[in-house]
């Protein structure tokens, strides 16, 4: 399947082709025609399935093609995302995908002065990217009219109604059109998000994609529970008693790597390491020696290992769990190719339980978790499930006073070790869903 045939324009094409893009993603597949045919979409899509350009690539072209220019103080497409951090990224792509195009683009959002927003509104903008809070004071100051607004894209709605923007959702759905086209992504598609859509989206067309690679079905994950300080102990531990032979080790930072390599080295195990520190050519022997078996333990840093051609291996260990969730699934990802089995073992310690639970949630399951005897964490690691919630143990309750007797007495606290960690993680928040009641509203 190629861009071309899924009906864009000359221009979008030779903006895809300067950027490389050659064939669309199954998000861009799916989505592009639809919104080009002017329906509501409801996409279940995660960051990393190209699903920017699957709502922007067809978004510029039904405002090339279609509708009046822009007035002052408008926007004709409106695309909503949880953070400032979002915002910029998908403006910087927006704008990349709309070289060619006679269109205007912009990005507003809080923690920066709003008079230069203001100004930048006055002549409008075709296409205007907007956290929800920044959105609405911009409203308020009637710095923008919602008027002419044909489009409104809803980008990673779970995480918007995560980060408490249910409200905001709310009031700004009281500012749009009645008629327009609505384009909803997110992550999970929880009861709330399903509520959300029902009242936003007008018979919407559903769309789920799988995350890249999750073709993990071939290897077996599990997570092994340990204090953070035990870490080298397990691994040295579980190396001698799974006799592993050829391992691929990732640990989070350079300091990290060199650590675990000393210690490896130091008990005699042939280990040796790569980060972004060492020279290309040292890395590359160091790779070399790691598939001729000459080196048993490679212990590598995602970015080090980035690229690194190596066929297949029987087992990857995360000595440390990746900061960016997507990570995980480039790590295991090098072992059970081709058919063959693989394990990926990920030891964790409480205070990684958020990074945890952003795995089990981008990889939608819930990894299995054992318990290695002797090696039993004092600092439990909270349950976690695929929902992306993070189960906090209720805390005991504290023991009533003593009444009566010869005034206060310090009971001290009554709280188990056990079950509360010093560095356990805040839950998240409670998600508000909107109560939107405005009536049904026409479609375009
Ligand atoms: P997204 O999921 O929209 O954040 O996109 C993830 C990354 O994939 C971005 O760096 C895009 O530039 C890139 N990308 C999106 N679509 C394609 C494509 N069809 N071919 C190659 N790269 C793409």
């Amino acid at each position: 399947m190629t861009f071309a045939s899924l009906g864009l324009i000359e221009p979008l094409l030779r903006a895809l082709e300067t950027l490389g893009y050659q064939t669309p993603t199954p998000v861009q597949a799916q989505a592009i025609p639809a919104v080009l045919a002017g329906r509501d979409l409801m996409a279940a899509a995660q960051t990393g399935t190209g699903k920017t350009a699957g709502f922007a690539l067809p978004l510029l072209q039904l405002l090339t093609l279609e509708g009046p220019k822009v007035a002052a103080n408008s926007a004709r497409a409106l695309i909503l995302c949880p953070t400032r951090e979002l915002a910029e990224q998908v403006h910087a792509s927006v704008a990349e995908y709309a070289q060619n195009l006679p269109l205007t683009t912009y990005a507003v959002y809080g923690g920066v002065s709003i008079n230069p927003q203001m100004m930048k509104l006055r002549k409008g903008v075709d296409i205007l990217v907007a956290t929800p809070g920044r959105l609405i004071d911009l409203f308020r100051q009637n710095a923008l009219k919602l008027n002419q607004l044909q489009t409104l894209v809803l980008d990673e709605a779970d995480r918007m109604l995560d980060l408490g923007f249910s409200e905001e959702l709310a009031n700004i759905y009281r500012m749009l059109p009645k008629k327009r086209q609505t384009l909803l992504f997110s992550a999970t598609f929880s009861d709330d998000i399903r509520l959300l859509a029902g009242q936003m989206l007008n018979d919407p067309l559903s769309i789920e994609v799988s995350p890249r690679n999750v073709a993990a079905n071939t290897v077996k994950q599990w997570v092994v529970p340990v204090d953070k300080k035990r870490k080298p102990e397990l691994f040295v531990h579980l190396m001698r008693k799974g006799r592993w032979k050829q391992v691929l080790v990732f640990a989070k930072t350079r300091n990290g790597v060199d650590a675990l390599v000393d210690k490896l080295q130091g008990l005699g195990i042939n280990a040796d390491g790569i980060h972004g520190d060492k020279p290309q050519a040292t890395r590359q022997r160091a790779l070399d020696r790691f598939k001729s078996s000459e080196v048993q333990i490679l212990v590598a840093t995602d970015v080090a290992a980035r690229g690194l051609d190596i066929e297949d291996l029987p087992l990857v260990i995360n000595f440390d769990l990746p900061i960016v969730a997507e990570d995980y699934i480039h790590r295991i990802g090098r072992t059970g190719r081709a058919g063959n089995t693989g394990e990926a073992i990920s030891l964790v310690c409480a205070d990684e339980v958020n990074m945890l639970s952003a795995i089990e949630m981008l990889t939608r399951q819930t990894l299995t978790r054992k318990m290695e005897p002797d090696f039993e964490p004092e600092h439990r690691v909270p349950d976690t499930d695929a929902s992306g919630q993070v189960v906090k143990k209720p805390k005991k309750p504290k023991k009533p006073k003593a009444s009566g007797g010869g005034g206060k007495r310090n009971l001290g606290k009554w709280v188990d070790s056990g079950d509360v960690a010093p560095s356990e993680p805040s839950i998240k928040p409670v998600r508000k869903v909107p109560v939107f009641n405005t009536g049904p509203r026409k479609k375009k």
